[in-house]
């Protein structure tokens, strides 16, 4: 192993180490630190659920995954966050860079979630998405992490006590290792990142390469393999996205409400395609169950694929949530998808989409999937997957979508790519 990736979500890891792919790295993700040591690969990324986890937590679990890479051979270890620095007001990006740099005996490290492919970028310290500030895009409202400085260093200087500094991106042009002595020199620790383009990452990645800690969004990954390759510790596999082919019945299931998502489902609507609506409050009462929906589902599968959504408008989760509590709702709608997705795994379906991150985690549990081969993006940051059935060892291709990616066609798009025939 080369690379060793801790994420602190599951969609996150999903698509660090699609980036890894890409640029071919063979590469499994693993969801949590396995009892039986982590598999061969050129890169393993240990999914963790650790971004909104009181901060003692998350450290403990991310030095856990550490040393388990380090254990594994790991030359490197990177610390993957959300591309929009998704962090509560204690954490945890500060406190388990810290940790992991203490650990690693690392004395400099850089911090920077720039993905510019998906409008995520960062100028002067500040992180745009699209073309707003980071403060003024829709995070400012998120319910978890709210968003409302722009400014990493000074996001990130909060929540540690060592010396965050800015790697601007007129240094990184001209002369990056340069820049990145000089900051050292300054004593600085934690350098934030400027980065607007992906060939701002190559610079970037080739001037961390050989730094014991990287912590990052996905973007900065799309530069190591090949900063790796210069320095003859691999070779690119064109083989690394290859997964197997599998046939039969297809299905989608989603619980993000987030408005890509909400685009999406009403696509497939539109498209005419099957769709099977969830509704929280009959599931509340009974009137709704996983039995149920499968009862539907299961007979038109063999007809084309079907889509069974929780996916509603704002006011509609605000009306659930006002009546089940918002995180009785949430639960409720995760644990009917997840159900009604092993029903439908049983039923033969061997290719599966799920949109939510969350619900993403409440399937895979569910299907009891421990491990991940990653294969071909749909879209940036969500490839297809292939997992092995616990039971019979059969394959399994999951595409696991993060709330905000995908065009509006992904559902779609995402089948044919697997060979389905829409
Ligand atoms: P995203 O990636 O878009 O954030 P997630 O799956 O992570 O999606 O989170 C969406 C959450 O909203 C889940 O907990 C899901 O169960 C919940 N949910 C989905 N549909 C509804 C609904 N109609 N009413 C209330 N909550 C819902």
């Amino acid at each position: 192993m080369i690379l060793g990736v801790i994420a602190d979500d599951f969609t996150g890891a999903t698509d660090v180490a699609s980036m890894l792919v890409r640029a071919g790295m063979q590469t499994v993700q693993v969801l949590g630190v396995p009892a039986e040591g982590l598999p061969e690969a050129d890169a393993v990324v240990i999914a963790l659920k650790t971004r909104t986890i009181p901060a003692i937590d998350a450290v403990a679990q991310s030095l856990q995954a550490m040393e388990a890479l380090r254990k594994a051979g790991a030359r490197q270890i990177y610390f993957k966050y959300c591309s929009t620095f998704d962090s509560t007001a204690k954490g945890n990006i500060g406190p388990v860079t810290d940790a992991l740099m203490q650990a690693l005996g690392a004395d400099f490290t850089i911090a920077c979630p720039a993905f510019p492919e998906n409008g995520r970028t960062v100028f002067r310290g500040h992180l745009f998405v699209g073309d707003q500030l980071l403060s003024d895009s829709g995070m400012r409202h998120h319910p978890l992490t709210p968003m409302t400085d722009a400014n990493l260093v000074r996001v990130l200087q909060s929540q540690t006590q060592q010396s965050v500094g800015l790697l601007r991106y007129d240094g990184l042009q001209k002369n990056a290792a340069g820049a990145v002595a000089q900051l050292r020199t300054e004593g600085v620790r934690i350098a934030v990142a400027d980065a607007l383009n992906n060939g701002d990452l190559l610079t970037l990645a080739e001037v961390c390469a050989e730094l014991p800690l990287i912590t990052a969004g996905s973007g900065v990954a799309l530069g190591l393999p090949p900063a790796y390759q210069r320095r003859g510790w691999f070779q690119p596999s064109d083989s690394a996205a290859q997964l197997a082919t599998v046939q039969g019945p297809v299905a989608v299931v989603s619980g993000s409400c987030s408005e890509a998502t909400n685009a999406q489902v009403a696509r497939w609507i539109a498209d005419g395609r099957t769709a099977i609506a969830l509704d929280p409050l009959a599931l509340h009462t009974g009137a709704q169950t996983a039995e149920s929906l499968l009862a539907e589902a299961l007979p038109v599968l063999a007809g084309g694929p079907v889509l069974l959504y929780a996916t509603a408008a704002p006011d509609r989760v605000k009306a659930a949530q006002a009546e089940l509590g918002v995180e009785a709702a949430g639960a409720l709608v995760e644990h009917t998808l997840a159900t009604v997705a092993q029903g439908l795994v049983q039923a033969g379906v061997r290719r599966l989409v799920v949109a939510g991150g969350e619900t993403s985690g409440a399937v895979v549990q569910a299907l009891a999937v421990q491990q991940l081969r990653i294969g071909a993006p749909i879209c940036p940051g969500v490839p297809w997957t292939q997992s092995a059935l616990p039971q019979s060892g059969e394959p399994l291709l999951l595409a696991l979508k993060s709330g905000n990616f995908g065009g509006v066609d992904f559902f779609a798009e995402a089948l044919r790519q697997a060979g389905a025939a829409l």
